[in-house]
């Protein structure tokens, strides 16, 4: 008798040749052992003093016990799979109520950035719906809590990566914000004159006026309406004292009748600096600060850029 061993893994082969003791040997476990196995085994099953009633009643007992704790075993494992499940619908709940809150966050920026509205679209998959906890129901089938919490992930990076994209974008647009002309220079003083054809407080004939004038107590702090660098800081016979300051875009301020200037030629100032102080210098009546501004050179009504929002 030959035996021929093949090994997979090294694609070799090996032989042996059995001589007549070890293929009796041979012979007794591959065909002796099952029978001599199944001999035994009728014998117990069937054997005298053994019956197969004993055997019966016996295992059947022991087969119920087993499975009664098997049966406990699964319902305990229900209940603290039920228990886990809550707690992490609970908790998919309050990542989706964050998402929620994030993509309100992301439109309100976008609106406040004035950017197109089809470029952030924070609307498109809104993370509602609450987390379903009626779990009493024997049909209850478990949500797939892989797929919800795959495609809540994949909500929070894209939200994520827009909201990146749009504090890059607000960075940017910082800059052209400051020097955004808008607002009043004065915090306190009302409006005592406006821009336009009036009477001359000096002459009492009609003139132009090319400012506003806000009046306001002597010392009251004159703040620059947008972020830009001075280009006048001096005393004026008419003006008084003066502040210029240039905005770029082609804008121009200018605060007089100053008690102090608080800047020089040069200074870069930031939206809402403290440049002077409210006086009475030049061709002035009274405390007050005489409020001009310039587009491209020409002399324009302050009262659209007071009233018109920062942004
Ligand atoms: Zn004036």
């Amino acid at each position: 008798m030959k035996i021929i061993i093949v090994s997979k893994r090294h694609n070799q082969s090996r032989s042996f040749t059995l001589g007549g003791w070890t293929r009796a040997l041979l012979s007794v476990c591959l065909l002796g052992m099952p029978a001599a196995l199944g001999a035994i085994g009728y014998a117990w099953l069937t054997g005298p003093g053994s019956g197969a009633e004993r055997v019966n009643a016996e295992s059947l007992q022991a087969w119920e016990k087993a499975l009664e704790e098997q049966q406990q075993q699964v319902e305990q494992t229900r209940k603290e799979t039920r228990a886990q499940l809550t707690a992490l619908t609970v908790k998919m709940g309050e990542l989706q109520g964050r998402l929620v809150r994030l993509d309100a966050l992301g439109e309100r920026l976008t609106h406040m950035a004035q950017l197109d509205e089809g470029e952030f679209d924070f609307s498109s998959t809104p993370g509602v719906g609450g987390p379903e906890t009626a779990f009493a129901d024997e049909n209850y089938s478990p949500p797939d809590i892989l797929t919800v919490v795959d495609q809540l992930s994949s909500q929070i990076e894209n939200r994520q990566q827009q909201l990146e994209v749009l504090e890059s974008l607000l960075a940017s647009k910082k800059i052209e914000d400051d020097t955004f002309v808008a607002g009043r220079p004065v915090a306190k003083g009302w409006i005592s004159s406006r821009y336009g054809r009036r009477t001359d407080p000096f002459t009492g004939k009609s003139a132009f006026h090319g400012g506003i004038d806000f009046s306001a107590k002597s010392g009251t702090e004159i703040t620059s309406v947008a972020a830009g660098v001075v280009t006048r800081a001096g005393k004026d016979r008419a003006y008084g004292y003066m502040v210029e300051i240039n905005h770029g875009a082609g804008y121009v301020t200018r605060y007089a009748h100053n008690k102090e200037n608080l800047v020089k030629v040069g200074d870069v100032v930031k939206k809402g600096q403290i440049i002077g102080l409210v006086g009475s210098t030049g061709r002035s009546t009274g405390a007050h600060v005489h409020f001009e501004v310039y587009k491209h050179g020409r002399s324009i009504d302050p009262a659209t850029y007071i009233h018109r929002a920062s942004r």
